[in-house]
């Protein structure tokens, strides 16, 4: 594989950071996972637009739009990658040992990309399962969830919670107690027909999918409430799914010891996501 990294279109074997990188050494740094499908980005635009909030967050340089679209591309290109799996990854870069931002002069930037692997079909067919870590998600007074950053301790923590549960993600939980979200994705659920999520004041990442999954539901008539919730919520809703970039929607069959059926509305709104991404690359093939 070719790995953008700063400027250049490199052999993976070559595609080596400095371990003075701030980004090794202190997690300074901040990432964006995107997917392409048939050569083009899916919201594109939106990952740009959380990529430059992260980045502020840190008062992190990052390059200009048209620089990063340019490299991503690039990168696919040189990949010959029409589906794929794309990280973007710019870190405070190189500087002497310290916490001083101002001690790295340039910040390093990486592009990788990888066939999409698909998640096996029995996920989405039998659905996955789901623990409440113990492990509480970031204050957002401390580290804010909303940054997509290289520290991802917290996430990891809680993801080792639930594989040693043998379960696929970890529903995080905020220090009041409400729930947030998965170390990997936003969490929602069905309650009276109802599509719920925990609201941005949880201490959540604005994921994408999540966005595209509530203006969708909206758009068809299911009522969609962003709010705050406890496990108890959750444990008694009647449909359960997560989302992110490379999953999509994802049903859940379990949460601890609580089954659930694979709903009407977790296959709508699977249905309907895949028709906004048919729809977003069309129209964007179109234009080009
Ligand atoms: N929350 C966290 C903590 C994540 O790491 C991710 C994955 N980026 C998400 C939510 C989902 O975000 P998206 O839909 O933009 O992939």
């Amino acid at each position: 594989m070719y790995v953008f990294l700063n400027n250049m279109i490199v052999p993976e074997a070559n595609a080596v950071v400095s371990v003075y990188d701030h980004g090794f050494l202190y997690g300074d740094g901040i990432y964006e996972t995107m997917r392409a499908y048939d050569g083009i980005v899916f919201m594109f635009e939106k990952h740009l637009e959380r990529l430059a909030r992260s980045a502020s967050f840190l008062k992190l340089n990052i390059p200009d739009r048209q620089y990063i679209r340019d490299a991503v591309y690039k990168t696919l290109s040189a990949n010959e990658l029409s589906d794929a799996y794309i990280r973007i990854t710019v870190s405070r870069g190189k500087g002497p040992i310290g916490l001083d931002i101002d001690l790295c002069r340039e910040t390093t930037f990486v592009v990788i990309s990888e066939k999409f692997r698909q998640y096996p079909e029995s996920c989405y067919q039998e659905g996955t399962r789901l623990i409440l870590a113990k492990t509480r998600r970031n204050l957002v007074e401390a580290v804010n969830p909303k940054i997509k950053s290289l520290n991802f301790l917290n996430n990891i923590l809680a993801k080792m919670e639930a594989k040693e549960k043998g379960a696929y993600e970890a529903v995080m939980l905020n220090s009041d107690g409400f729930i947030a979200e998965g170390t990997t994705s936003n969490i929602f659920f069905v309650n009276e027909n109802t599509l719920c999520t925990p609201s941005s004041d949880a201490g959540i990442l604005d994921g994408i999918t999540r966005d595209t999954v509530i203006n969708v539901a909206k758009k068809n008539g299911i009522e969609v409430k962003e709010g705050m919730f406890y496990p108890a919520d959750l444990l008694g809703s009647t449909e359960v799914f997560f989302t992110n970039t490379t999953a999509e929607v994802m049903p859940v069959s379990c949460v601890e010891d609580v089954r659930f059926g694979i709903g009407e509305i977790t296959q709508a709104l699977r249905r309907l996501y895949r028709k906004e991404v048919e729809r977003y690359v069309n129209e964007l093939r179109a234009k080009s």
